[in-house]
């Protein structure tokens, strides 16, 4: 099978995870329990979930000139994925989830940083790799100027893109047109598109698989049944598998059934990145 050339727009962040067994109140200081640092973002992750499953992934995206920055390339590097085109950005952090986690609760502060610095004038830039893609994927924790850009040069260039909607952001209707799959999951498809139906729909529904539409019918493709461990990063794995499987040129079903798997296979490790499966572990799964 060809090896699918697959584009990633977006986000990458490193997570600062704090686990507490006492959430401090105003002006209280308490002690937590363990700390780790944890490479994230939508962007990436999407990037090492298709690197994983053998794609051929170049990463659009910006780093700051910290240590994390530091950090998140080599992560990039290490996963096979190309970084030649993430700039680092001077006198900025990298963009950064402060996540504080205890049994009952968690609580996230997200710091966009060098990510609000991915622009149109940077996409520019970086188009050849764009238009030379099988597929692109494209998420919303980047400025919304340059999701629109990025929307409007693949539907230009004819290359095949998939939205991840998330966080949800409104776009203009008319826009969804110009996407070859778009997929929310069950919240942001409430947010977005009031329960519609559109064609190039596919909502994933966590342990209740995927819904997408095939020759005008809505049809579910079912979730593996495995055991949870996290769900962080089940999306992500989703949407990689996904352009993975549809860049090598199978059916949407085929690819569907395959992005199941692959995120069913990611939930059974603690991390977003951690649990990403190689093709071999899917294979074996749908076998
Ligand atoms: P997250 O934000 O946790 O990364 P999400 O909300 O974007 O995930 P979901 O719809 O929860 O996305 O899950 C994406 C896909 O992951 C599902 O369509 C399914 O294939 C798989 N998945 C998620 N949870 C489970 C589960 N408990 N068991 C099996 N598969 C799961």
């Amino acid at each position: 099978m060809k090896r699918p050339k697959i584009t990633v727009v977006g986000s990458i962040n490193m997570d600062l995870v704090t686990m507490t067994d006492q959430f401090p109140v105003q002006g209280e200081t308490v002690r937590g329990s363990e700390f780790q640092t944890i490479p994230g973002g939508k962007g990436a992750n999407q990037a090492v979930a298709a690197a994983r499953l053998g794609a051929d992934v170049t990463m659009i995206g910006c780093v700051g000139d910290d240590e994390f920055g530091e950090q998140l390339l080599s992560n990039l590097k290490r996963e096979g994925i190309n970084s030649g085109n993430v700039r680092r950005i001077q006198n900025t952090s990298s963009g950064l989830a402060n996540i504080i986690l205890s049994e009952q609760d968690n609580r996230i502060i997200i710091i966009g940083g060098a990510n609000e610095h991915v622009s149109t004038d940077y996409l520019d830039q970086t188009k050849e790799a764009i238009i030379n893609s099988d597929y692109v994927l494209l998420q919303f924790e980047i400025p919304k100027d340059t999701i629109m850009y990025c929307i409007e040069l693949c539907h230009q260039y004819d290359i095949p893109l998939i939205v991840n909607p998330a966080p949800a952001m409104e776009l203009p209707s008319e826009w969804w047109k110009k996407v070859t799959y778009v997929t929310p999951n069950e919240t942001e498809h409430a947010q977005l598109f009031n329960g519609e139906q559109i064609e190039s729909l596919i909502v994933t529904k966590g342990k209740g698989g995927a819904e997408f539409i095939l020759d005008g019918k809505k049809q579910l493709m079912p979730a593996y049944n495995v055991k949870v461990v996290d769900t962080t990063g089940a999306g992500d794995t989703f949407n990689g598998a996904l352009a993975v499987r549809l860049g090598e040129g199978n059916s949407l079903p085929e690819a569907v059934q395959f992005a199941n798997a692959a995120a069913a296979l990611s939930v059974q490790k603690m991390g977003a990145q951690a649990g990403m499966p190689t093709k071999e572990e899917v294979n074996r799964l749908i076998e």
